[in-house]
């Protein structure tokens, strides 16, 4: 072997231990930036429990107001349910928006600093995240407001005409009971990452992957085992079918919209983070 390959190899092995000793460093960034972000979800999640909570005691006092105004007047009670119906949720899922708009931004604000801090991005939080907050806002409205309406309707449609009133006032109370908690649980989770996601996609960086929490469901297992994809790319798609592992069996679940970042599912507490380099 003459000198210029003993130097070439030479080069090759100092590259390959920089490469490696980079994609370290990038790793401990990454598990850094992951636990301060679970940090912001968890101080962040009371605001929008309370956020939350506003919106399902606005919706579900004016569902019991309109059973007991509809019920109480006795001459065809259902006409004026279905005119409340139609009329009411016309600007509710303004109203939602309306609340949950100073957390989100607040909560946006905090995961873009520290996604940007990760990646070494040097921009202020701007309009590309804003219209990202924009369209999440309109999405989870029109999502509350469908589940709500939807509920409704199919309680309309399957319960007998005499028991109606009953079965609205108790949906109205299962709401108060337990809606805020899924909501704060669902969304911290979905707009903490939709932002990571976007701050990743202003940085420029390519490819990401699924990252779990300890304790996480068979599926959400899976999917951190797969290799990276690209930053635009779905985890999974509406139809296909998710296997995991638990307890040596095989298990499946149907995915039922694309998943670009978690949750994938409520109760999910997963991350979607950056790859960086090789
Ligand atoms: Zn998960």
């Amino acid at each position: 072997m003459n000198l210029a390959k003993i130097f070439e190899k030479k080069e090759r092995c100092k590259r390959s231990i920089i490469s490696r000793w980079a994609q370290r460093q990038a790793e401990v960034k990454v598990t850094r930036s992951v636990a301060a972000r679970d940090k912001l979800a968890e101080q962040f999640r009371n605001l929008y429990l309370a956020a939350a909570d506003r919106i399902v005691t606005k919706d579900a006092k004016a569902l019991q107001r309109a059973v007991e105004k509809a019920w109480g007047q006795r001459i065809d009670p259902r006409q004026a349910f279905d005119l409340w119906l139609d009329s009411f949720y016309l600007s509710m899922g303004k109203h939602a928006r309306d609340i949950l708009l100073p957390v989100s931004v607040a909560y946006a604000e905090g995961v873009f600093a520290e996604v940007s801090s990760e990646i070494g991005l040097d921009m202020a939080f701007g309009d590309a995240i804003m219209a990202h907050l924009d369209a999440y806002l309109e999405t989870f409205a029109a999502r509350y407001v469908s589940s709500s309406r939807g509920q409704i309707i199919t309680l309309l449609k399957d319960i007998p005409p005499e028991d109606i009133a009953q079965a609205l006032t108790d949906r109205a109370n299962g709401w108060l009971d337990t809606r805020a908690t899924k909501i704060a649980d669902d969304e911290v989770i979905r707009l903490g990452n939709a932002v990571a996601l976007e701050t990743y996609v202003q940085g420029g960086v390519r490819r990401k992957r699924w990252k779990t929490q300890p304790g996480a469901c068979p599926f959400c297992r899976a999917i951190e085992k797969r290799p990276p994809i690209a930053i635009r790319d779905t985890f999974a798609g509406k139809g296909d079918e998710i296997e995991g592992q638990d307890k040596g069996a095989a298990v499946f679940m149907g995915v039922t919209g694309p998943k670009l970042h978690p949750p994938l599912h409520r109760g999910c507490k997963c991350s979607v983070v950056a790859v960086i380099g090789a």
